[in-house]
């Protein structure tokens, strides 16, 4: 993960030691350095021009602390910085007053989200929760017998449409599984939507279809890391398509730059909820800002 951008920033900071005091010229050079760092791990521009004025400024206004050199306080600077562009706090689940807590997940076909949904519900089932897959993916012929077996690995009763159980139109099985849900006790629902394989008008108004009629407490939006700023663009048009509270990045293990981590959040304002790193229900966690940047400046 970020193997790539570790590796230039570490080299940048490494020619940073030895080094007495900063002039304006090492700044300089720091921060060029830096940039070409981002830009190659594929971030957005507005993200790197914002990264580098605050890295610049800060090390200018010489936060210098007499404990640490210029290497250490610009790598100080920089976790920070870190930190501050992949959304500062963990964000955690908001949980519905009255349960269940509906959970609409949305995003391109083969993003992860039927994986994703799995790993979710073992997750939360893990911390004592109750609840119930939903499959309101009715596009892809597969996609119910999909989320089928996740359950079943998980442990997780899946809600699926039935023969005169709304077949066909994923907002009436929505519809209905919080109702199941509720009279089942489950306390959290995961809705499975369709997704198409590029950006499509249908689909967004499916998604916004099921969200209007079930009004879930947290729309995930779920994007493949892997594809860089391809995510960015892809989440713009979610957030004016659909609209969600929060984003799941998943395939993190197989992304060597960093690109979407480091700029989904400060384009759409959204925070990044989750990460998903692997095939493996386990490989999935809450999104930690601080342990992020920490692994990037390992
Ligand atoms: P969906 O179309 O959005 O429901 O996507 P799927 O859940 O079917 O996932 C598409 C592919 O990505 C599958 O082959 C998954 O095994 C794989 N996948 C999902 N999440 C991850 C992940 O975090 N890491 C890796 N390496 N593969 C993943």
């Amino acid at each position: 993960m970020f193997e790539t951008l570790s590796d230039r920033l570490t080299s940048v900071f490494s020619s940073l030691r030895g080094k007495g005091r900063l002039s304006e010229e090492d700044i300089a050079a720091t921060a060029r350095e830096i940039r070409l760092a981002l830009l190659e791990a594929d971030v957005a521009l507005p993200v790197v021009r914002e990264f580098i004025s605050q890295v610049k400024e800060r090390a200018r206004g010489e936060e210098v602390s007499k404990a640490l050199n210029p290497a250490q306080q610009v790598i100080k600077i920089v976790n920070e910085e870190l930190v501050e562009i992949l959304g500062g706090q963990t964000r955690e689940i908001r949980f519905a007053k009255n349960p269940p807590t509906v959970i609409m997940l949305a995003g391109l076909q083969g993003a992860g989200k039927t994986t994703l949904a799995g790993k979710l519900a073992k997750w939360l089932a893990d911390q004592r929760n109750t609840p119930l897959l939903v499959a309101a993916d009715l596009q892809r012929p597969n996609a119910v017998t999909q989320l089928q077996v996740v359950g079943e690995r998980a442990s997780v009763p899946v809600f699926a449409p039935e023969p005169g159980n709304g077949v066909g139109d994923p907002v009436e099985v929505a519809r209905q599984s919080v109702e199941h849900a509720r009279r089942g006790n489950h306390n959290v629902v995961i809705i499975d939507t369709a997704g198409r394989l590029g950006v499509d008008a249908e689909m967004m108004q499916q998604a916004a279809d099921i969200r209007d009629a079930v009004r879930p407490d947290e729309i995930l939006f779920v994007v493949d890391a892997m594809i860089g700023q391809d995510a960015v663009n892809t989440a713009q048009a979610f957030l004016d398509g659909v609209g969600y509270d929060a984003v799941a990045l998943t395939k993190l293990d197989g992304d060597a730059r960093g690109g979407a981590a480091l700029s989904i959040r400060h384009i759409t304002g959204r925070p990044i909820m989750f990460a998903s790193t692997g095939e493996k229900l386990a490989d999935f966690d809450l999104f930690h800002p601080d342990r992020m940047a920490s692994r990037i400046l390992d």
